[in-house]
């Protein structure tokens, strides 16, 4: 057994997010098992940019209202002890509501040489806009 101390929360960096995001590592990825896993923190608007995990993401809500979309325009909007699966190889960005905050687990498996996401450019204002507006037609 290992008991890891508390972590210092690191702030999401400009070129994969979009607003202020704090995130708290819980695993690193450790030979044999390439578990990473983290507490990620998305103040009301902010959210990742668009990005791919290949071997797929677990998100566990644990406050306020987390927003995943894909780029067929599918939204989902998941409440704290909900989860959600983001599929292997399917773009897809997350983040908080435009009005609340967002605070999920997130929890990706890599490789010895990947870390298990592949970041790319950021999700448009429209975007992001479409993405509130399906939600709020969903409630
Ligand atoms: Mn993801």
């Amino acid at each position: 057994m290992e008991l890891t101390p508390i972590t210092a929360s690191a702030k999401g960096p400009a070129d994969c997010f979009t607003g202020d995001v704090y995130v708290t590592p819980i695993s690193a990825p450790t030979a044999p098992s390439y578990l990473s896993a983290g507490i990620v923190h998305f103040t009301p608007g902010a959210h990742t940019n668009w990005h791919v995990h290949p071997n797929g993401q677990t998100l566990h809500v644990l406050e306020g209202i987390a927003l995943v979309g894909t780029r067929d325009g599918s939204v989902v909007a998941a409440r704290p002890g909900e989860t959600v699966g983001c599929d292997p190889g399917v773009e897809h960005w997350h983040g908080a509501t435009a009005s609340t905050i967002a605070v999920h687990i997130a929890a990706v498996v890599g490789t010895a040489h990947h870390a298990g996401t592949d970041w790319n450019e950021p999700v448009t204002d429209t975007e992001y806009a479409a993405a509130q507006s399906a939600v709020n037609r969903q409630r």
